[in-house]
């Protein structure tokens, strides 16, 4: 695991911050996510919704997608979440499989409205992943 050190107090202000703007006008249910690269940079999600539902995509994966899009392809080191609750929330399925392709051992760190902070990794969360190194080895 890279040993950077991570800025928790940054990475949970802008996963609280970019949460205002959220789409959500479905669920009313309104997430941040900051994600900390090994290049240094920090990029922010939230959720977006659709009338369809099933093209809704959640905080993590547009940080995720925003990330890459801005070209920053290193690992992700890192990632908070901001859920509006009383206890944290963890990313959904999707979105650990998606966090698995860029950052197979990030640090998962989950807050919401009270103090209450749960802190894990995504191979904790997601075990036996499927990943690139699966498609490589087909070859
Ligand atoms: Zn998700």
């Amino acid at each position: 695991m890279n040993e950077r050190v991570i800025d928790w107090d940054h990475l949970d202000a802008r996963a609280r911050a970019v949460a205002s703007n959220a789409y959500v006008p479905y669920s009313h249910f309104a997430v941040g996510a900051a994600i900390l690269t090994a290049n240094g940079n920090v990029f922010v999600g939230c959720n977006v919704e659709n009338a369809s539902f099933g093209l809704t995509n959640c905080a993590e994966r547009t940080a995720i997608f925003t990330a890459r899009a801005s070209g920053d392809d290193s690992e992700v080191l890192a990632v908070s979440v901001y859920t509006p609750t009383e206890v944290p929330t963890p990313p959904c399925g999707a979105c650990r499989q998606v966090l698995n392709e860029f950052g197979p051992t990030m640090q998962v760190r989950n807050i919401c409205d009270s103090t209450m902070v749960t802190h894990t990794t995504l191979d904790a969360l997601l075990p036996g992943a499927f990943g690139p190194k699966n498609l490589a080895d087909a070859r």
